[in-house]
């Protein structure tokens, strides 16, 4: 049969399960609906979802819609509400509602989006992506990009690429020869940086000795003389890992004066951005980001703070030749496009195949518009704010840092001075009462409850109703916590 772009003569869809979509549809649109009401902490225990989810595989296959239908039911009070506007726990965003509508095509496409060839317009919107975001996040127009599937894997891919160009400048050939006879390579960081770091650098071969800690002043930013002195200790070769938002207080590394110190010992710069690198959208937040476009490498993630679902980090590489040499791959049997032709996908990712991940991404950014990002980044990070001096002007609350950018931190005060016990406790109970959901931390040795705004649906009414809970739960708990 012809392929045919006049979709006045669409074919007969009587053999399409219409049904089952459209129940589908209903389903999604009734959960969606429901977090405006439900309790945002999952209810249902280990056991019972084991017992509902669990039992044999069945012998014979099961009609679609009984699955879709059982699924609605078995996961009841099992799913976490973080697609709702009263999460505020770890670093995760929501969906927005153009961005989400790309994700159910992308599923529909099913395109594999690991070469040109393989589906021409997934790789066009992925170059697109690539652009845009260069731009809006003010990194170097030439610098390489990758889609994949979070930070973690943004840090892997920026990683093998650092250490296919140091090892390089000393004569190695790394992709041919591994690392077993190799020359060292050394990571220096902070210690606040996230593990997905350390377990990127075990996952390339480097092993986690390789990376120390730079000491970190008082406020938590790396101590650039620090990094000046260690850097000043060997000539190994060295990758600087910088973070741009502090998973606990959103605080930044000083990129310009870290980045100019690494660059006299021929260090690669890499920056864990996951969520702070947006900040760039915003003209507001910008200036944080001073000197980050400096660096080699940078990770981020757009199923965070962009609000695209699941499945959606970014890397970029300003040696775009080092990133395709740490991971182009070529094969007898794939058909590659041209250098200077369409970009194939599986030349800058880990992957093989893979999901079409750039079409909700691509959605997520013209459904914003730069004026609609940078609004995202400034509202949600304003609410973050009010949230932290509202619930810290609560009696009994501390505030250990107030929101820089969309973290921040407060901790419960014990009459007996057991902080952290009490902390735990109320946090404990925050998640169990139900309104909203916050999450426990360490920070310099105490316990804290971080309050992280990431998603595109919170109100000036969540806020409300988040701190009056608050506020409810300590009046009433204070006797029996502290
Ligand atoms: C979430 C996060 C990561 C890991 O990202 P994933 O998308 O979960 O792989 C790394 N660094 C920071 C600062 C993060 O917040």
């Amino acid at each position: 049969m012809a392929r045919t772009d006049d979709s006045d003569h669409l074919p007969e869809t009587e053999d399409l399960p219409t049904e089952l979509y459209a129940r589908t549809a209903e389903h999604a649109r009734t959960y969606l609906a429901s977090l405006a009401t439900a309790d945002v902490a999952p209810i249902v225990s280990l056991d019972a979802l084991r017992r509902r989810l669990g039992g044999p595989l069945p012998d014979d296959g099961e009609a679609p819609e009984d699955i879709i239908d059982g699924l609605v039911e078995a996961t009841r009070g099992g799913l976490m509400g973080s697609a709702g506007g009263r999460f505020f726990g770890w670093v995760i965003g929501g969906s927005l509602p153009a961005a989400l509508a790309a994700d159910w095509l992308t599923s529909t496409w099913d395109q594999n989006a690991a070469l040109y060839a393989c589906s021409p317009a997934e790789a066009v919107i992925e170059e697109v992506c690539g652009q845009w975001l260069k731009s809006l996040l003010g990194l170097p127009s030439e610098a390489s990009f990758g889609l994949v599937s979070g930070c973690q894997m943004a840090h892997v891919t920026a990683l093998a690429s650092a250490r296919y160009r140091l090892l390089a400048r000393r004569d190695w050939d790394v992709e041919a020869e591994g690392l077993f006879a190799a020359p060292p390579v050394r990571v220096l960081t902070s210690e606040h940086r996230h593990a997905s770091l350390d377990r990127a650098v075990r996952l390339l071969g480097v092993g986690s000795r390789s990376v120390q800690t730079i000491g970190s002043r008082k406020d938590g930013r790396i101590d650039v003389s620090a990094l000046r002195r260690s850097l000043g200790q060997s000539d190994a070769a060295t990758v600087v890992v910088l973070q741009a938002g502090d998973i606990n207080t959103g605080l930044f590394d000083p990129f310009a004066e870290a980045i100019a110190v690494a660059r006299e010992h021929d260090a690669w710069v890499h920056v864990d951005g996951a969520f702070g690198l947006w900040a760039a959208a915003s003209p507001k937040y910008r200036h944080l980001l001073d000197g980050v476009e400096l660096a080699d490498s940078w990770a981020t993630d757009a199923h965070k703070w962009l609000n695209v679902p699941y499945d959606s980090g970014l890397v970029f590489v300003a040696d775009h030749a080092a990133h395709r040499c740490a991971m182009s791959t070529r094969a007898s049997y794939l058909v590659h496009a041209e250098d200077g032709g369409p970009r194939d996908q599986i030349d800058w990712n880990p992957e093989w195949s893979r999901r079409g991940r750039g079409v909700a991404l691509y959605a997520a950014l013209r459904s914003l518009g730069r004026t609609g990002l940078a609004e995202l980044i400034e509202r949600t990070s304003g609410h973050a704010a009010t949230l932290v001096d509202r619930i810290g002007a609560l009696p009994g609350v501390e505030i250990l840092s107030r929101a820089h950018l969309n973290q921040g931190l407060v901790r419960f005060l014990a009459a007996d001075g057991n902080h952290d016990y009490r902390t735990d406790r109320v946090v404990d109970a925050i998640q169990a009462e139900g309104t909203s959901w916050f999450g426990g931390t360490t920070w310099n040795g105490m316990r804290a409850m971080r309050v992280s705004v990431c998603n595109w649906q919170t109100t000036d009414n969540d806020v409300d109703r988040t701190v009056a809970a608050v506020s409810h739960l300590l009046d009433a708990s204070a006797p029996k916590v502290g």
